[in-house]
């Protein structure tokens, strides 16, 4: 995939500066916009999101340190780099600079190739990063979040909810006999199974909640700010919906279902694993009254309450 032109936002009250920056990265690939102080760099940042920023440092009103330290305040654009472009050479200045947030400082009068190629080696720099997080936090397979990442936003939910008294649920997904899948149709076959039915438990969620890939066949979801009875609506219907549909890979079609178990927070918790544990146990009870089935266990009540295949709306 070829990536886009990298935006580069230079911040300069001088117009013959910003005017050479301008021309002499647009000439070799970039994108520019200027801005010619700290206040309209600030609205223009509100609503875009720059590779880079070329930042003067003396500036009528905001300067180029408090515009830096606001932006590294932003957590939309905190990883953005900044490189201070200043006639400001001593060594005050340029400590200041990195301080407030700065990747670089480039003394004018400058060298333009220079100039260009540290902005690219911190374009880079950032893009790599990018990805690595990305990667880190990834399934490869499926492009769900992958088990290490959704273990640690499930234990940040369960905090949240024991300091502000909130609620979740949280729904354990695990595949109806996927060994025989593969022993029949093949790995790849299996594979081709465990993206659809990822991308149907994708389409059939909110922005607000986080789905990954726990285990082999086996998939999570946390739904925070939700009541267990909306849980188990949820994951009725996506139970429905994978029994619904033939799978087709190489002419083939398979029929697939899930299994889940859910459980919701309890204050009376002391960790996530007991949340954990619920559902566990939930989803071996449905597995165990026959599979294709959805169950959930309540904490406060001590009440199971099982919806078999064929009950839910
Ligand atoms: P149950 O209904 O009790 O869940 O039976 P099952 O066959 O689904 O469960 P079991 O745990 O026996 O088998 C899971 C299988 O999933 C075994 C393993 O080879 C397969 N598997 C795990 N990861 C992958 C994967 O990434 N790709 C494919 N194709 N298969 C996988
Ligand atoms: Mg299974
Ligand atoms: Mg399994």
């Amino acid at each position: 995939m070829e990536e886009a032109r990298p935006l580069v936002l230079i911040v300069d009250d001088n117009l013959t500066n910003s005017t050479f920056c301008e021309k002499l990265l647009t000439k070799n690939g970039y994108e520019t916009s200027v801005c010619s102080s700290g206040e309209e760099a600030l609205e223009f940042i509100g609503k875009n999101t720059p590779d880079l920023i070329l930042l003067d440092i003396v500036m009528p009103g905001i300067d180029g340190y408090e515009f830096c330290d606001q932006l590294k305040r932003t957590p939309r654009l905190k990883d953005t780099p900044v490189i201070f472009l200043s006639a400001m050479n001593d060594e005050t200045s340029i400590i200041n600079g990195f301080k407030s947030g700065g990747v670089d400082f480039i003394t004018r009068p400058f060298r333009g190739q220079e100039l260009l190629a540290r902005t690219r080696t911190h374009i880079e720099l950032k893009r790599a990063k990018e990805k690595l997080l990305r990667m880190a936090v990834t399934d490869e397979l499926t492009g769900l979040f992958n088990r290490r990442y959704f273990m640690s936003r499930l234990n940040q939910e369960f905090e949240r909810v024991k300091r502000y008294e909130s609620i979740f649920t949280f729904i354990m997904i695990d595949i109806d006999f996927f060994k025989k899948i593969n022993d029949t149709h093949g790995h790849l076959a299996g594979d081709f199974v465990l993206r659809n039915v990822a991308e149907m438990m994708k389409k059939s969620l909110r922005l607000s909640d986080t789905v990954g890939r726990i285990g082999g066949e086996e998939f999570a979801i946390l739904l925070p700010e939700t009541e267990i009875g909306y849980g188990v609506e949820i994951a009725g219907r996506l139970r429905k919906k994978i029994e619904k549909s033939a799978i087709e890979f190489e002419n083939k079609k398979m029929n697939v279902t899930i299994s889940a178990g859910i459980s919701d927070s309890d204050s009376g918790d002391l960790t996530v694993d007991a949340v954990l544990n619920r559902a566990d146990v939930a989803l071996y009870e449905a597995k165990d009254k026959g599979r294709n089935m959805v169950r959930a266990i309540r904490p406060e009540h001590r009440r199971n309450f099982e919806v078999p295949a064929n009950s839910e709306s």
